[in-house]
């Protein structure tokens, strides 16, 4: 204990020590200085002060302040002075990887450390943090793991959780979790930080916590809404795409050009008209769902574009910020403004990316001042809005559109579609252009569209499905799922509960009472949604493992084929080569990944990756998870030492079939071969279509009698994304248990077997077929 001690101040003077030489070095000095000029510096007494006095304080201050940054600093710096360097543990979550990795960064620049050293960060596969780390940004994610093991924070001594307003789902478990630690640690200190006012709510949910608020300043920005962009660049609009409740598209095309007078006018009509068509009962849910699917598109991006030529040559000096949906928009507009003779030219223009997925290098540039007489602008997706802050941005263009998961727990189907941001987001959006003079905002979305958006964003506890999150909740000895969600902020519905506990129970992570099984502890452990889990077991005990690693990882990362909006054949024919007519997107990605690893042995690997729309980054991405799965699956006993043993059946091609298929059930859908035409049916009697870049959307008829599929998307109508073709007996012997619900009526096919499936003394015998079935394989 007391040697322990010793170690721990004789380190705490070493840090103060240093810490002083830094802040008296010339460029510590500078470093101090621009700290202090930092709205959040003058509040600095009071807060450390409210946090020593108070377990939970909650902080809001405008994005830019120096919450991130400063805030688990002054923490830090204020303990080495006292001499307790060594002593202090904090943690602050982030809810993006990317942010962690550049907040860790910044901060130990500030510090004068390299990262690691006092001030490290720690992200799925990534991490940069040594024995004297004592300040340690993560994602929320990694913390709630750490919960799982460690259930009091031993030798945790502060937790930020920052970005609350943007109320994601780690964040809200998270609070349900600290605050039912709190009362068990009485010396552990929990601040929560946000961007907006809402505040209150976070506070009466710890039963009144301290507020404080960093009045910070910003100048004002105004903001031009779609009718007045129209006017400032001239560009005329010719349509506007809408689709209605029904699913069915609809195209406005204005009779004849907008000319200029009238606009105004036309476009308020047109919207109305948009309003009027649709019959919801909510007004403002109507307003949104009916004009959920207008931009953008290639009307979009000419329209942007035109804003961009605007702006570099008639406006004044400062950088634009481009708010898009997602990458393939962003990579999409970034070549056709690379074409474009002004916005391409490097001499006038700089033009960067800025998304989830970037690397460290591409990072560092948007943070730097352009030289003069070249304008910076920045494509970015939504993770610019309030996470990072970029400080030179006057000019910002907002598509107004997210993308965003929205789960309907009635189909049980997640969707994901650009939806409309909140008001709130916009003004935020908004906001990131009056950090350094006054700034303007073009809303390429009409005043009245705006005023229809929802106030705030619906939290995503309340619009993703619940599977991984119940079974992390049941990983916590927590005794009924349903009521350790009922003290969430805001609790999702019942029905999306028992759906996902169905689920858990369907797939033998829970037992029928609800308790957690084996697999369901190794399947919490696992990083990666439980049924990919299962399978990734199931790919080793069937020896079939490389495919199946390969497969696991694809599906837990965003898709590695790239889709760009106007390449979208040519993207499909290049996936469709990995199709060895085996029916299967998922053997293609398998292919894919195999392909690239071959290039780059050769130094080929980005033109490998150009040639065939595949992203080198998500590759990449795939390539450390299955090093990371197949650690923790060795560390468990589940694999051989021997990578030969594990993968003795991998040319197997049935088996991996059936691996998958035991994976991915119940996502099944029977192929219905008309004369000229195919339909897919899932087991819930609904209709779905193929996604467009699936390689079997390119045949005519498919050999399997079924498809097994990962997921449904539903945008407008129910598409499902990557599936493989399976036949009757791998249905029957891989499919899992079937409930009577699921099976009713429609698995005519199967009906002889579903008496032998529901009666449970056939439970071993249908084990005993698997094992035979596996040795039957193995010849
Ligand atoms: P908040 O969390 O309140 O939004 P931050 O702590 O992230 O604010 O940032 C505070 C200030 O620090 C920013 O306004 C910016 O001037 C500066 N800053 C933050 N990150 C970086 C960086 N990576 N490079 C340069 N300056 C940065
Ligand atoms: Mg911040």
């Amino acid at each position: 204990e007391s040697m322990v001690e010793k170690v721990l101040q004789r380190r705490s003077l070493r840090m103060r020590n240093m810490q002083r030489t830094w802040q008296e070095s010339p460029e510590g000095k500078r470093m101090v200085d621009f700290r202090k000029s930092l709205p959040a510096f003058r509040e600095k007494e009071r807060l450390l002060e409210s946090i020593a006095r108070n377990q939970v304080v909650v902080i809001s201050g405008e994005t830019g302040c120096g919450k991130t940054t400063q805030l688990p600093q002054y923490i830090l710096e204020s303990e080495i002075e006292s001499g307790r360097g060594a002593f202090c543990n904090i943690i602050c979550t982030q809810p993006r990887r990317i942010s962690a990795m550049t907040v860790a960064e910044r901060v130990s620049a500030e510090r004068g450390e390299p990262l690691g050293e006092s001030v490290g960060y720690k992200v799925r596969l990534e991490g940069m943090k040594g024995k004297n780390t004592h300040l340690l940004f993560c994602t929320s994610g990694i913390l709630l793991r750490r919960l799982l093991t460690d259930r009091n924070l031993e030798g945790i001594t502060h937790v930020f959780v920052d970005e609350i307003h943007e109320r994601g789902m780690n964040e809200d478990f998270l609070l349900i979790v600290l605050k039912a630690l709190l009362p068990r640690r009485r010396d552990l200190r929990l601040i929560l930080m946000s961007a907006t006012l809402n505040a209150d709510l976070f506070s009466s949910y710890f039963g009144g916590a301290a507020i404080i608020h960093i009045p910070g300043f910003t100048y004002p920005v105004r903001a031009h809404f779609l009718e007045d962009v129209l006017e400032i660049t001239g560009y005329k609009l010719t349509s506007f795409n809408q689709i209605d409740d029904y699913g069915q598209e609809k195209v406005w095309k204005t009779q004849k050009q907008l000319a200029p007078r009238k606009k105004k006018n036309q476009i308020n009509a047109l919207v109305e008209d948009a309003l009027n068509n649709s019959n919801f009962d909510n007004y403002s849910s109507r307003a949104r769902d009916s004009i959920s699917c207008w931009m953008p598109d290639s009307i979009g991006f000419n329209l942007i574009e035109a804003v961009l030529c605007h702006i570099c040559r008639k406006e004044r000096p400062g950088a634009v910020l481009v708010f898009m949906t997602g990458w393939e928009d962003i990579s999409c507009l970034r070549d056709q403004l690379k074409a474009h003779p002004l916005l391409g030219d490097p001499n006038r223009v700089l033009l960067l990316t800025c998304h989830g997925s970037m690397a460290t290098s591409e990072q560092k540039l948007i943070f730097e001042r352009p030289p003069p007489n070249i304008r910076k602008i920045l494509l970015a997706t939504n993770m610019a809005e309030a996470s990072i802050t970029i400080n030179d941005i006057v000019f910002v263009v907002d598509c107004g559109k997210a993308k965003e998961t929205t789960y309907d727990a009635l189909n049980n189907t997640p969707c994901l579609l650009p939806s409309w941001i909140s008001r709130a987001s916009a003004r935020q959006r908004r906001g990131r252009a009056g950090r350094v003079q006054p700034g303007e905002c073009y809303h390429l979305y009409p005043r009245c569209v705006f005023e229809a958006f929802a106030e705030y964003q619906l939290p995503e506890l309340l619009r993703t499905p619940l599977n991984s999150l119940c079974l992390q909740i049941k990983s916590l000895q927590v005794r009924s799922i349903g009521e350790f969600l009922s003290s969430a902020l805001q609790p999702p519905e019942p029905l999306a509960v028992q759906n996902a506990v169905d689920f858990l129970k369907m797939i033998g992570a829970l037992d029928e009472n609800e308790n957690l099984t084996h697999l369901g502890k190794f399947l919490s452990v696992l990083p990666v949604d439980p049924k990919l889990g299962k399978m990734l077991i199931m790919g080793a005990m069937f020896r079939c493992f490389d495919p199946v690693l390969t497969i696991v990882a694809g599906l837990s990362m965003r898709d590695p084929f790239l889709l760009p909006q106007d390449k979208k054949d040519l993207a499909g024919t290049a996936k469709s080569r990995f199709s060895a007519k085996d029916y299967s997107d998922h053997m293609a990605l398998v292919r894919a990944y195999e392909g690239w690893k071959d290039a780059d042995r050769e130094g080929s690997a980005y033109e490998y990756c150009w040639r065939n729309f595949l992203s080198s980054q998500t590759l990449q991405a795939i390539h450390a998870l299955r090093k990371q799965f197949t650690f923790i699956l060795k560390e468990a006993g589940l694999l051989d030492a021997d990578s030969a043993t594990n993968n003795r059946l991998s040319h197997n091609q049935s088996l991996v079939r059936a691996v998958i298929c035991a994976g991915l059930f119940p996502g099944v859908a029977s192929v219905v071969h008309r004369e000229t035409s195919m339909s897919f049916k899932t087991m819930d009697d609904g209709q779905v279509l193929l996604y467009a870049n699936s390689v079997n959307a390119r045949y005519q008829t498919i050999q399997y009698p079924w498809l097994v599929f990962g997921e449904k998307v539903k945008v407008n109508t129910v598409f499902i994304r990557d599936s493989t073709g399976v036949s009757d007996s791998i249905l029957i012997l891989f499919g899992g248990a079937l409930s009577p619900g699921a099976m009713a009526g429609h698995l005519k096919m199967l009906e002889g077997y579903i008496e032998f499936f529901m009666d449970p003394n056939l439970a071993d015998c249908y084990l005993k077929l698997k094992e035979e079935l596996q040795k039957l394989l193995q010849k």
